[in-house]
């Protein structure tokens, strides 16, 4: 069983994995590229992978066979462990609890050699359904306070399946990072009684020098403090704390927006290794509950999308620090990737 130990001087969780360290292709120096007839990923190897958690499928076609087009299974090495309490206890100044959360893998098309960038409007529609329907199940488990979609792209990003893919981990703390906005969310909510994101949306788009889409439902920007080039936030307009309420409408308009963001990295740097990653309010249901804690964050936290190309590597004074150093105003990057044209599904 994994274990979460926490860090009293960083107040970071850290999940020590053991069973991940047995993930044959950690110790792979050089990896032969993953070929069609033995991609676990691909239609027809459906044997090859843990059974389906959920699937949009053809009427008629069976659960874990093909006909399916996007496909949601357990990762075969998780980081955490669907099953048991989290039993949390402390360990003199330490805390620490079972490592319980799911892991799983959305595999994103049929096909082995599409990138997201390539799919059709239909295809990111599905995409996106099933990020909302995933989140949704999941945040009914009140062992888990946070649900977190990311997306690696490349082996530089992280991939080591190149078969176009997103992950989902769900855990029982809230990860720091968006413990962070989620506090300053809060405070600025307490002290102005508005969101933050909504306030910096809006100021952006009267000095629009950092947008590179708005469609007048989502806008695409290089955030003002970019910690990498080419850096991108996906924002919607109206003010939105949690991704599964996301309509039906709205998402065919999200789509749209991530297929032109990532058909612009593409077409401008390109096909760049990169990340993406969802930002969403927590599960406010989990327990022990917080209620006094959760009182406003509908109305302070707003979701976004993170999309960060790896251009650069993160070195010694990044990790030592917390500083970035990035040698790609945000301006320019926007600028750039503004001017790109990509084509439309
Ligand atoms: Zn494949
Ligand atoms: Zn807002
Ligand atoms: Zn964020």
């Amino acid at each position: 069983m994994p274990e979460l130990r926490h860090d009293p001087l960083q107040k970071r969780w850290i999940i020590i994995a053991t069973e991940r360290a047995m993930r044959p292709t950690d110790f792979e120096v050089c990896e032969e590229p993953q070929k069609e007839n033995t991609c676990p990923f691909c239609e027809g190897n459906e044997s090859m992978t843990p059974p389906e958690i959920l699937a949009y499928r053809d009427e008629g076609t069976q659960p874990n066979e093909p006909g399916w087009t996007v496909r949601v299974i357990s990762n075969k090495f998780p980081a955490l462990r669907i099953d048991g309490d989290l039993d949390r206890r402390g360990l003199g100044l330490y805390d620490a609890m079972n490592g319980v959360g799911a892991h799983e893998v959305i595999i994103e098309t049929t096909e082995h050699t599409l990138t997201t960038a390539d799919f059709d409007h239909d295809q990111m529609i599905r995409v996106l359904t099933i990020y909302r329907d995933r989140i949704a199940d999941l945040k009914k488990d009140d062992r888990f306070r946070y649900i977190l979609i990311f997306k690696n792209h490349g082996e530089a990003a992280g991939a080591s399946l190149s078969h176009s893919h997103t992950q989902l981990i769900a855990t029982p703390v809230t990860p720091r990072t968006v413990a962070i906005e989620l506090e300053t969310s809060k405070e600025h909510y307490r002290e102005k009684e508005r969101c933050l994101m909504c306030d910096l949306i809006q100021q952006e788009t009267v000095f629009p020098d950092r947008i590179i889409r708005d469609d007048g439902h989502y806008v695409i920007l290089s955030p003002f403090a970019s910690r990498f080039p080419f850096e991108c936030w996906v924002v919607p307009k109206v003010h939105k704390h949690a991704f599964e309420t996301t309509t039906d409408e709205e998402l065919s308009f999200l789509a749209e927006t991530m297929k032109d963001i990532l058909s612009r990295l593409k077409i401008c740097l390109n096909d760049p290794p990169y990340n993406f990653i969802l930002h969403t309010s927590p599960n406010t249901e989990a327990k022990p509950k917080r209620p006094m804690y959760w009182q406003t964050v509908e109305f302070d936290y707003h979701w976004h999308f993170e999309i960060i190309p790896r251009l650069t590597r993160v070195a010694g004074f990044e990790w030592g620090s917390g500083f970035y150093i990035n040698p790609m105003p945000p301006e320019e990057a926007a600028r750039y990737l503004s001017q790109a044209a990509p084509k439309s599904s």
